[in-house]
């Protein structure tokens, strides 16, 4: 196994590149990514036509450097880099509210679980759990950590 890099902590840190503009042209659009998203997540991200619906809905966008529907056009453009430094997989809370609003019927919360995947195959950690504070450890219910792990540790 790799070694992991944990190059989202301290999250505090994260860079967003909002709005910065984005360059895009044979380089940038990576269509293994496409595939390999429509693979594990099931969806075909081309249905979206940019309503902004998820992003309205969405109770978490307000903590996300890209909204729902940025990320969803992102992927269909095959930005496989500018998708993995986004925050947005990682805030959502998987409440299937984008999901149960989506007008072409996309399972957004599923496009972002494999997001999550993706970049977690990666051996991309966003919590390092021997990096966590000792007083964080012991005042977290143990639930709340195991599920913390599963989701943000490769
Ligand atoms: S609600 Fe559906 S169609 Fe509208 S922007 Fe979001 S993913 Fe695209
Ligand atoms: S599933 Fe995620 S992206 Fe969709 S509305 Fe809920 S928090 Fe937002």
């Amino acid at each position: 196994m790799g070694k992991n890099r944990s190059r989202f902590l301290p999250i505090t840190l994260y860079e967003t590149r909002e709005n910065m503009p984005i360059e895009i042209s044979d380089k940038t659009i990576k269509r293994e990514f496409i595939e390999r998203l429509a693979k594990l997540s099931g969806q075909d991200v081309y249905k979206c036509f940019q309503c902004g619906t998820c992003a309205g809905a969405c109770p978490m966008s307000g903590h996300m450097d890209s909204v729902p529907r940025k990320v969803m056009r992102m992927a269909q453009l095959g930005m496989e880099e500018r998708v993995g430094e986004t925050r947005t997989c990682w805030t959502c809370a998987s409440c299937h509210t984008c999901t149960v609003n989506c007008p072409r019927g996309i399972d957004i919360a599923r496009v972002m679980e494999a997001i999550r995947l993706l970049t977690l195959r990666k051996n991309v950690n966003l919590v390092e759990p021997s990096k966590l504070p000792a007083e964080t450890v012991k005042e977290l219910p143990q639930i709340a950590l195991v599920s913390c792990f599963r989701k943000l540790t490769s």
